[in-house]
């Protein structure tokens, strides 16, 4: 499994449909500040059904909706956000019988998201369900921030096994043990 491609449209800076296509192994995306990288960040944690504004580095969730542009070359605000993200699934990582998925979302200023798995609507629980035993997705330690690689140098041991466990997929699982030995 890896991720394949991502598409974002009307996505905090990317007011035109832009794809960057990605292969296996390392992606290093560079540019000047301001020039958007953490942006396509925040746009793969969208995408996987984040919910909260200030991990997406805004005050409410719309301001993912690109918010138009001044000067001579400026552009009017959009209505609407748009990403997708094509992941690889030949080796069937995710538990779907497609070699290649593709996940959705849309926000319209008015109102909430709307979500699509390989083009068929869906909602956050099923991208939550698809993603969740392959160690990506939302609130996933697999995403590290800018200035969070601090606590996590500082974390304790067992908090450190904690972030390992969740990206790796194995926490639900101890979570589950230990409810059961609670019984
Ligand atoms: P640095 O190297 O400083 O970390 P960066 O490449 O990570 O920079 P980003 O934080 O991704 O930069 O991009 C910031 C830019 O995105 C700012 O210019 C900001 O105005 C713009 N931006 C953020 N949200 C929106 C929005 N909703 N509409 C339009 N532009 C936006
Ligand atoms: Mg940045």
């Amino acid at each position: 499994m890896y991720l394949k491609s991502l598409t974002l449209k009307g996505f905090k800076s990317f007011a035109s449909s832009t794809t960057l296509d990605l292969e296996p192994g390392i992606t290093c995306i560079v540019g000047p500040n301001g020039s958007g990288k953490s942006n396509v960040v925040d746009a793969l944690a969208w995408v996987m059904g984040e919910q909260g504004a200030k991990s997406l580095r805004g005050g409410k969730m719309e301001d993912v909706i690109f918010a138009g542009t001044s000067g001579a070359a400026g552009r009017s605000p959009l209505g609407r956000a748009e990403v997708s993200l094509t992941i690889d699934n030949t080796d069937g990582a995710l538990p779907i019988e497609y070699a290649e998925v593709t996940i959705s979302r849309t926000m319209f200023r008015n109102g909430g998201s709307e979500y699509a798995i390989n083009g068929a609507k869906a909602r956050l629980v099923d991208v939550q369900d698809l993603l969740s035993d392959s160690g990506i997705g939302r609130e996933m330690h697999v995403i590290v921030g800018q200035g969070r690689l601090d606590s996590i140098l500082h974390a304790t041991p067992e908090e450190r096994r904690g972030f390992i466990e969740e990206a790796a997929g194995v926490l639900k699982h101890r979570k589950r043990k230990e409810k059961a030995l609670r019984k």
